[in-house]
């Protein structure tokens, strides 16, 4: 039996997550949980999964746990997601699985490596602003980081019909988000309900905006360079908008090896969560016989700003994608606030990234600290 420790349970990818629990339930046991807002739910999670510790964000809220479960521990704030991670220390089979959303889940990553522990990564913000330093951690601590995101999952996996150095090439699909069928003249009246209709997927409101303005798919590519030691030049990308290749990798003799699958996040996590077997699961078998076509579209940089500032950011590294991301992550939260319009999204990247001066090979401390001054700019300006 294989502890867990499920950080951002009450979110799309945690409930997923214990989906796979629940069908499996002699092989996993869940020790503990995190939780920001949704109360109710934490509390249905703990009488069923009955963990030793949860973390929440207010202390009002640990308080009426602790009356409510006197035998659970209760921590909150930031210190209590790393305590979270890192509970049971000496632990070393049991394996973090973070769903958390935004910079929060950088820290208790770097804390759960730290201590040995394997991660099965959903939370892209920890590689898109902290990779190079992450995974350094993780070779040095001979740790494990597994993707729990579709287009990784499916790289990770055509990446075993070949040796890494016959990689040519890895093409990431998208499916084009909300607006794929919209011109970028369209894109100045999209209100927040339309871009939170996904045509394929049902995912947390942030990753839902993000594939909207692709900068989901920078993250992507940004995250795939991380896991994969590939350099940018080998990554491409192509809008699929039936989300049944997930993505692909083409070695040098020019084959291409490519990973099909229903549009189902239960089946990247649950790979992640028995790698290297394979089990009996939940999600639907393709039927080529209904599947009429297959579509395949270039992706054009000039509809989507986003994607191309998050390419900037590649190429100029070190801090750059640190600041992409802690202004994308404001910038969509005053956009669900209905504060800003879509299209003000990436003016809004676009103007913090002018104004930051790089720093070369930054720290955890160096990260943290610019999150926090390109947030509280902008937010003092909106
Ligand atoms: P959700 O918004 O559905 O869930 C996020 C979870 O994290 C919730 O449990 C939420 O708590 C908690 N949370 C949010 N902010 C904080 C914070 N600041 N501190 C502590 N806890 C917090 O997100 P998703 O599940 O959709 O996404 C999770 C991650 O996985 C993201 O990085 C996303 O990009 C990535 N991902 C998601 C996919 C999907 O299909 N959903 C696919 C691939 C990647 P509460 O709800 O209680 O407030
Ligand atoms: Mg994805």
């Amino acid at each position: 039996m294989k502890n867990i420790y499920l950080l951002g349970a009450t979110g799309s990818i945690g409930r997923q997550t214990l989906e796979i629990v629940d069908k499996y339930p002699s092989e996993f046991k869940v020790v503990t949980l995190s939780a920001r807002t949704r109360m109710e739910d934490l509390i249905q999670l703990i009488e069923k999964y009955n963990p030793k510790f949860c973390s929440v964000q207010f202390k009002k809220d640990a308080d009426h746990l602790t009356d409510r479960f006197p035998d659970i521990v209760f921590g909150y704030g930031k210190t209590s997601l790393i305590h979270a991670a890192t509970f049971q220390p000496k632990d070393r089979d049991g394996v973090l699985i973070n769903a958390l959303v935004g910079i929060a889940g950088l820290q208790p990553t770097v804390e759960a490596i730290k201590i040995k522990r394997n991660v099965l990564l959903a939370n892209k913000e920890t590689l898109v602003v902290g990779g190079s330093l992450v995974m350094e951690l993780a070779k040095e601590n001979q740790v494990e980081i597994f993707p729990i995101d579709s287009e990784h999952s499916a790289i990770w996996q055509c990446m075993q019909n070949g040796k890494k150095e016959e990689v040519s090439k890895v093409i990431i699909t998208a499916s084009g988000g909300a607006f794929r069928n919209k011109s970028f003249e369209e894109l100045k009246n999209v209100t927040k309900a339309d871009a939170l209709k996904h045509p394929n997927w049902t995912m947390g409101e942030k990753i839902t905006i993000d594939s909207a303005t692709m900068m989901n798919k920078g993250f992507e590519v940004m995250e795939a360079i991380h896991l994969f030691g590939l350099l940018p030049t080998q990554i491409e990308t192509v809008i699929h908008p039936e989300s049944i290749i997930h993505s692909m990798v083409e070695y040098i003799d020019h084959s291409i090896i490519a990973q099909i699958s229903s549009h189902d996040m239960r089946l990247p996590i649950q790979y992640a969560m028995f790698y290297p077997n394979r089990k009996e699961s939940i999600v639907e078998s393709i039927d080529f016989a209904k599947l009429s076509s297959l579509h395949f579209e270039t992706m054009k940089e000039e509809k989507y700003p986003c994607f191309r500032l998050a390419m900037e950011a590649i190429q100029s590294g070190h801090s750059m994608p640190c600041v992409l991301n802690a202004a994308n992550e404001a910038a969509v939260d005053l956009f669900l606030k209905e504060k800003i319009e879509f299209l003000e999204i990436s003016n809004i990247i676009e103007t913090e990234m002018k104004k930051h001066q790089v720093i070369s090979n930054p720290s955890l401390e160096d990260l943290l600290r610019i999150d926090l001054e390109v947030k509280e700019n902008i937010y003092h300006n909106h």
